[in-house]
């Protein structure tokens, strides 16, 4: 038996990354998967998968409606798609801070309310909304990208408050540098891709980028029904950047 039998998980962003790892972390413990993405080339062929763009209110309502129908209902969601941003307070244009933060942000609002119908009959439901190291710890050249994980954060706390009663779950992960394709297209537009990544496993106190997998772990323990008493809260998952300091070796 897996903590999740039965339970349909729609997860945004489950075509790569982080997103992926969770949906088959999801699926080995039982769970049903559908998957929203703006890019489902690459999603696993064994899920469910509709190919949508989170900034599209029309089209979000309708797929997860159609998967609300397919899958019987939708237990659990998990907000994972995201976005970067470079540069200072000054670096991106008006329409760049308004992308990021429909994708980031508002796609979270417009994901969420779509499904609350289902999460309201469902026993076991909880949402899982993913933040960043980028919230929580001031980094140099990330002014757009980290207000708009500063506001998941928020976001998930409001959640966690006005849902509490309808027992549904709401709680966040905020991974550091994490190993996906997201970071291997950072470090290819890097002058010196071999430094960059050698400073990016030098900011963590662990020495290494975090790896997908790990955030899989600590996305599904915050997902899974016995984390009853678990909501409105944050769990890092940055190989202790935020927290401790180290002396150097
Ligand atoms: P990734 O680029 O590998 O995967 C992101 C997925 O989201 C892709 O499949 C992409 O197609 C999808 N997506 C992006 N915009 C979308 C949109 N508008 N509509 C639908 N789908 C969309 O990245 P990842 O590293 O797996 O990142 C996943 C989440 O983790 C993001 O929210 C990111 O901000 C967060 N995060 C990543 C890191 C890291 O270092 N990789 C660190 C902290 C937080």
């Amino acid at each position: 038996m897996g903590a999740f039998d039965g339970l349909v998980v729609l997860i945004t962003g489950g075509a790569s990354g982080i997103g992926a790892a969770t949906a088959r972390r999801f699926a080995e413990e039982g769970a049903r998967i559908a998957i929203l993405d703006r890019d489902t080339t690459n999603a696993d062929p064994e899920f469910t998968a509709r190919t949508v763009d989170i900034t599209d209110d029309e089209g979000v309502r309708a797929a997860v409606r159609s998967i609300g129908d397919e899958l019987g209902g939708i237990d659990i969601v998990i907000n994972n798609a995201g976005i970067g941003a470079q540069g200072d307070i000054a670096a991106n244009p008006a329409e760049e801070w308004l992308r990021v933060l429909d994708v980031n942000v508002v796609g979270i609002a417009r994901v969420t309310s779509a499904a609350l119908p289902y999460l309201r009959s469902s026993a076991h439901a909880a949402v899982v909304n993913t933040a960043s190291i980028a919230a929580t710890a001031g980094l140099p050249q990330r002014a757009l990208y980290s207000a708009s994980k500063g506001a998941v954060l928020a976001l998930t706390r409001a959640m966690a408050a006005d849902h509490l009663r309808e027992g549904i779950r709401v709680n966040a992960v905020s991974p550091g540098t994490a190993d996906t394709p997201w970071v291997g297209r950072l470090l290819e537009s890097a002058e010196d891709p071999a430094a960059e990544r050698a400073a990016l496993n030098a900011r963590q106190p662990s020495g290494r980028l975090v790896t997908a997998d790990e955030v899989a772990t600590a996305i599904l323990h915050l997902a899974d029904p016995r984390s009853t008493a678990t909501t409105g809260t944050s769990l890092a998952v940055d190989g202790g950047m935020q927290e401790l300091r180290l002396r150097p070796e």
